[in-house]
């Protein structure tokens, strides 16, 4: 197809849902992407979270290819080694429990109300409690929890069952609690919401109260885990063991699929028929993820990850001297972002014309994600243009 043609067909046949760039990129290699003009990019924001490994990872890769050759699909109802594997893998990293598969972020967040929901029928409960400038993702439920009337408006009547509470408002969150309420779901760095990082004192005492009124306490971890903050999920920096946490974006190093972890205790909260999804953990994204805790173990990613976001951290916050426009600078590992007193959409596409994939979210959050394998050069490259844009804009 010929590149007009291809915008053509978007045009007319497929639903305008998304923000497009008029870009079209063929191939992609670690933080760097290729369109299909040839022109390269260097990437800050791979695959919209899901890329903390890169573009196609040889880890990644070897795995796929190997599975790909030999059965591509395993329903539910069979048992599969790489799958078994996974999840052994996840519950090393995290916490002793067990798993659900499925696909999106979403669909890990469903299961998780789905879970919180049986879990509080015992006692009459179902209530969540979320917070304002949440995002847990766009199915009707998600959508609910999300609590942001700019993604809810026109598809009403949601789903019942959640109250929103400003971030990191204790007092909010102990006036919300009710009778009724069954858990408190929150994601520990708001993505979506503009790099708000929950602090510390606020999340020990959410973890006392769940204790307390024995209520879930529930962590959105699709967008900061598997790496992005510096530890392998974000909830360990902070000293608790959440009840369970739901993972999806980076943790299929480009494939997609979704997971729900739960505390032991919860393991068989649902049982038999109760829960279901034709191709969650499917066998050849499981050999996807397992090469990513694969290059994460053995290329020391953590601590690079670690490293390289005090290594940008450290410029920013020199910038924030510099530039008027800019408000704050917020975040943990290589999960950053730049408040600026302007819109950042400019900048964004600024970055662009030279060649920087970076975002913006909550229209003047500039968001920084690159790959936890990126170098150091690639980091001076990239804040070299982005100073640069920064100063045109800034005057
Ligand atoms: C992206 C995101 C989701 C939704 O994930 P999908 O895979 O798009 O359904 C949920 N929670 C958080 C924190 C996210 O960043």
């Amino acid at each position: 197809m010929k590149i007009d043609e291809i915008f053509n067909v978007y045009q007319e046949n497929i639903m305008p849902t998304y923000n497009k760039v008029p870009l079209i990129f063929v191939k992609g290699k670690g933080s760097k992407l290729w369109d299909i003009r040839g022109k390269l990019y260097l990437d800050f924001f791979p695959g919209w979270g899901a890329g903390n490994v890169g573009h196609c990872h040889p880890k990644v890769m070897q795995g796929v290819r190997d599975q790909i050759g030999k059965l591509i699909f395993v329903p539910n109802n069979y048992y599969h080694p790489f799958q078994a594997k996974l999840a052994k893998e996840l519950i090393y990293q995290s916490f002793p429990g067990k798993v659900f598969f499925c696909n999106s972020g979403a669909e890990a967040n469903e299961a998780a109300i789905k879970l919180a929901r049986k879990f509080g029928a015992l006692t009459n409960r179902f209530e969540i409690i979320t917070f304002t400038n949440a995002f847990h993702g766009r199915t009707l439920a998600t959508l609910a929890a999300t609590g942001q009337k700019k993604y809810q408006q026109g598809f009403e009547p949601l789903p019942e069952g959640f109250c929103q509470v400003k971030f990191n408002d204790l007092a909010a969150v102990k006036a919300a609690i009710n009778s009724k309420t069954v858990g408190i779901m929150l994601e520990l760095i708001q993505g979506e919401g503009g790099i708000n990082v929950a602090d510390k004192d606020f999340v020990l005492a959410l973890r006392k109260i769940c204790d307390e009124k024995k209520l879930l306490l529930m962590i959105d971890e699709v967008q900061t885990g598997i790496g992005r903050t510096g530890k392998m999920f974000a909830y360990q920096h902070y000293g608790v063991i959440p009840d369970l946490i739901t993972l999806a974006k980076s943790l299929g190093g480009g494939l997609p699929i979704g997971t729900l972890i739960v505390k032991k205790e919860l393991g068989d909260t649902l049982s038999f028929g109760m829960h279901a999804s034709t191709f969650g953990g499917g066998v050849v994204i499981c050999r996807a993820a397992l090469g990513v805790f694969k290059a994460i173990e053995q290329e020391k990613l953590l601590k690079n990850s670690q490293k390289m976001g005090e290594y940008i951290l450290a410029k920013l916050q020199l910038w924030s001297k510099t530039f008027p426009i800019i408000k704050e600078i917020r975040g943990l590992g290589l999960m950053l972002g730049i408040e600026l007193s302007i819109a950042g959409k400019p900048i964004v596409e600024k970055c662009l014309a030279r060649g920087l994939l970076i975002n913006c979210t909550h229209e003047n959050v500039l968001r920084l994600m690159p790959a936890l394998n990126i170098s150091k050069n690639e980091i001076d490259k990239a804040l070299s243009i982005l100073e640069q844009v920064l100063k045109e804009c800034g005057v």
